[in-house]
């Protein structure tokens, strides 16, 4: 966890360790024993955390840094890694992102994109929509000739319950524009497969 950039609010850490000190007491552990006593304050710092992409603005991350650029072959970010939990269990999920478009006279920083996949992973999310909003927010900002994203994720809720096999990836893509075309997501699934 990166303590160095994120402020939790106290206010928040309060209410959140509140709570979690209710559910210790409903599954039997005693929230006064020692190892327990800073966990409610802890969860309530760790989720404020995980969950800080509810403040932050990815349409705004892209335009941050958008320049005019006559460049129109395919851009690929690929191996984007992201952590993020799921809003049916609020387990983790985790794994990968791949993320292509073809610009129509604007790109933006490389970085900026890995840091719009952290933004929509800090929020509760299901990996489908998690998919199609990325593909969304560079449509909406960027105007391009197309953008896929694929992500390939291993979901704890999955894992740790027992439900379908360990390490099993689940793959989700949404694409636009000039990756309907087969040949144009050929050429990037063959790009992020090396
Ligand atoms: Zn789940």
């Amino acid at each position: 966890m990166n303590l160095q950039t994120f402020n939790p609010q106290q206010e928040t850490t309060d209410e959140i360790a509140k709570d979690v000190r209710h559910t210790l007491q409903s599954i039997g552990e005693d929230p006064d024993r020692e190892g327990l006593l800073r966990t409610p304050a802890r969860v309530g710092e760790a989720f404020q955390y995980l969950t800080k992409g509810y403040n932050e603005d990815p349409d705004a991350i892209l335009r941050s840094a958008l320049f005019e650029e006559d460049y129109r072959q395919m851009v690929i970010v690929k191996d984007i890694e992201f952590y993020s939990l799921c809003e049916h269990h609020l387990l983790p999920f985790f794994g990968k992102a791949h993320v292509a478009y073809i610009p129509n006279g604007k790109i933006t920083g490389l970085s900026k994109i890995a840091r719009i996949v952290d933004v929509y992973a800090r929020r509760l999310q299901v990996q489908e929509r998690m998919t199609t909003q990325i593909k969304e927010c560079i449509e909406r900002t960027l105007q391009p000739l197309g953008v896929i994203v694929v992500i390939e994720a291993q979901h704890l809720c999955m894992q740790m319950r027992g439900v379908g096999k360990l390490n099993s990836f689940t793959t989700t893509s949404d694409f636009t524009g000039a990756f309907n075309r087969q040949e144009t997501r050929n050429e990037f699934l063959n790009l992020i497969k090396k």
